[in-house]
């Protein structure tokens, strides 16, 4: 049996399990068997079909105060280019001081920290809570969301939450996770009417005014920047027409886009600014937008809260660290609406590419952190 203490150990072990999104891969299975082993009562919750299928845990010890959560993730991305691995991405090895394999740092070891800063802590610990999807780096749909519905509707939850995403661009202490911007992905698709290009009288060319509209969506700022947050980015990915000829003008054009978003907006606001700007440019033209807003900006306000988790990173490792609000989505969008949530975890350099790794001191770091966040919570 592998010492609950040791998060090098933990980690090798939950990297020799290959649950890459949505495969369970014994994950959390093992991931189970170490909470049962540290008193928690376990819950599995699975959501979805077939294939689709996801698992997820739910797991409880102590009662009677506000409950401190530990939330991650077991699932990780695909390994990639198999040959430019320098050992397989599901077996660990240590080298120069550095525990290679897929999920080292996007968050095996951020879960093999947190289990062992509770078995360290003993009784010590206020109420606990376990929140560990298999679907992060997935769709998300049938992963953490659909826990927290399960789990309020049990009348069960927790007061504060702690995510383990690798937050640290090079070296740990350096950065924490106070907030995300929200996204949303959209498709325009602009109508006109199709023709010979010698008689363009016949004809409506939707090229023009998509021109038009890109200029309206990206030459004025969304904004400047909100507390914490850089200015909202609508960044354009894409542009073109159906399968046509030289001698043809389209019926149609299309481009396609992202926004990054600070809480500025909501994303139906968003939606709004969007479709005013490009009601605007086009005129008459017929137009269609496709919104799908996958996650709305947050920015956790608790400063006592911040202020406890950045005096533990400092008490470690000698730095305070930055609260940010930057990077992509993670599940602390979810996890915000339930309680106030800060993400702090391993250095993320390596995160989802061949050879991922993390170095071995920085587990122990990271293992002292949470076990003084730990100490903290309780004593409040
Ligand atoms: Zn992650």
């Amino acid at each position: 049996m592998t010492d609950l203490t040791d998060p090098v150990a933990l980690a090798s072990d939950l990297i020799r399990c290959p649950s890459v999104t949505p495969i369970e891969g014994g994950a959390l299975d093992l991931l189970q068997f170490w909470a049962e082993q540290l008193g928690f009562r376990c819950t599995r919750l699975s959501f979805g079909e077939g294939a689709t299928s996801v698992d997820n845990l739910w797991a409880v010890r102590g009662e009677g105060g506000p409950r401190f959560c530990f939330a991650g993730h077991t699932d990780v991305v695909p390994p990639g280019d198999m040959d430019a691995w320098q050992s397989g991405p599901f077996d660990p090895v240590i080298a120069d001081g550095r525990l290679h394999g897929r999920g080292a740092a996007d968050m095996k070891g951020g879960i093999a920290a947190m289990v062992a800063a509770v078995a360290r802590a003993g009784e010590r610990t206020p109420p606990l809570a376990f929140l560990i999807t298999g679907d992060e780096e997935g769709q998300a749909i049938h992963g953490t969301k659909a826990v927290l519905g399960a789990v309020e509707a049990r009348g069960e939850g927790f007061e504060h939450c702690l995510v383990g995403e690798p937050t640290n661009p090079d070296r740990i202490g350096s950065m924490m996770k106070v907030g995300r911007r929200g996204s949303c992905n959209a498709i325009l698709t602009v109508h006109g009417r199709q023709g010979h290009v010698a008689y363009p009288d016949r004809a409506e060319n939707p090229l023009p005014v998509l021109q038009r509209i890109l200029t309206a969506l990206t030459d004025v700022p969304l904004d400047d920047g909100y507390d914490r947050f850089q200015p909202s980015n609508l960044e354009l990915t894409g542009w073109g027409t159906p399968e046509g000829a030289e001698n043809v003008i389209p019926a149609s054009a299309w481009t396609r886009f992202n926004v990054r978003f600070n809480p500025n907006w909501t994303g139906e606001t968003l939606v709004r600014e969007l479709e005013r700007r490009i009601a605007t440019a086009a005129g008459p033209t017929q137009w269609h937008l496709a919104p799908r807003v996958s996650g709305e900006a947050f920015l956790t306000e608790d400063d006592r809260f911040a202020r406890l988790v950045a005096d533990a990173v400092e008490a470690e490792t000698k730095v305070r660290p930055e609260l940010s609000t930057s990077g992509g989505t993670s599940d602390a969008r979810f996890l915000s609406r339930h309680a106030p949530t800060i993400e702090f975890g391993l250095v993320g350099a390596t995160m989802h590419q061949v050879n991922e790794n993390v170095a071995v001191e920085d587990l122990e770091a990271l293992t002292c952190i949470y076990g003084r966040i730990l100490a903290g919570y309780a004593a409040w």
